[in-house]
């Protein structure tokens, strides 16, 4: 078994990182396995190595331990625009040049007006990829993908929410992610085209980490069958929530590792507060 931790340097862990870094990590010690951090920085709009080097300072202080050298996502841009450029000859990529207001716009329009998720409407679906403009962003022909892949793709969640096989269903594919972007204008790559790349990379075995990433992970088994990617398994868990039941930001102090670490708190008070039994032995 290899898991890994996988955290984007744009702020401070906080009580939701520690329960999922400990989560990867604990399962991996309990198998006999291996833990691995990835530093998740492609965003260089947001990535800063302050937040890095407090990422890494947090962890060690929970007592988590990893290979190194650490792999850098920053570091590795042209494996992900290589895959970008398979799917290309593929056919299944076309360049975008909508701007925000202009999906919004053609989202709201009269005959798109039923409230929904905020799914791309295609509006530059088969533009050849010969036309792209450096200002374009790169965005997946779901319905070409679903086609090509085929039937049968299939994904396991071993974690404890919805866990068993799992086919891609294209209707809910359609309505919750639709022609995501897989290379951004700005940075030239997408966190889901990444993602898969660097769990093939690693040889990640159990991609372990928020059930916020569930609705991601057809999309995500996706690219691993049209790129011919191995297939790891997938364990989502809980989320912590902060008192009124909503999500954690990196801006929240409060819950900020950093913060509670200067409060007094122990790594084992960590643990007890995001719900995990005592540190199991090494
Ligand atoms: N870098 C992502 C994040 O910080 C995690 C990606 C993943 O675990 O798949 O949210």
């Amino acid at each position: 078994m290899r898991t890994r931790f996988a955290p984007s340097p744009t702020g401070r862990l906080h009580l939701g990182h520690a329960f999922s870094a400990l989560t990867a990590r604990d399962l991996a010690r309990a198998a006999g396995g291996e833990f691995l951090l990835r530093i998740e920085d492609i965003d260089t709009t947001r990535s800063r190595p302050e937040y890095e080097a407090a990422i890494l300072a947090d962890l060690r202080w929970l007592g988590l331990d990893w290979p190194e050298p650490v792999l850098r996502q920053s570091e590795h841009r042209p494996r992900y625009a290589a895959a970008l450029d398979r799917l290309g000859a593929m056919g299944l990529t076309y360049p975008c040049s909508c701007t925000r207001a202009e999906i919004r716009a053609a989202l709201s329009a009269p005959q798109e007006g039923a409230p929904g998720p905020a799914v791309y409407p295609g509006t530059c679906r088969g533009r050849p990829m010969a036309a792209r403009r450096p200002e374009d962003a790169i965005r997946l022909d779901l319905a070409a993908a679903l086609e090509t892949a085929g039937p049968g793709v299939a994904f396991t969640e071993t974690g404890p929410l919805l866990s068993g096989t799992h086919a891609l269903d294209p209707e809910a594919m359609r309505a919750n992610l639709g022609d995501v972007v897989l290379g951004r204008r700005d940075i030239g790559v997408a966190y889901h085209l990444a993602v898969v790349v660097d769990d093939a990379a690693q040889g990640i075995s159990h991609v372990v980490r928020g059930a916020d990433l569930r609705e991601a992970t057809p999309l995500h088994r996706l690219l691993q069958a049209l790129l011919g990617l191995p297939v790891p398994l997938w364990h989502h868990h809980r989320l912590i929530r902060d008192e009124s039941g909503g999500r954690l930001a990196k801006r929240d102090d409060a819950r900020a590792l950093a913060t509670l670490r200067a409060a007094g708190a122990t790594p084992e008070d960590i643990r007890r507060l995001v719900g995990l039994a005592p540190s199991p032995a090494p």
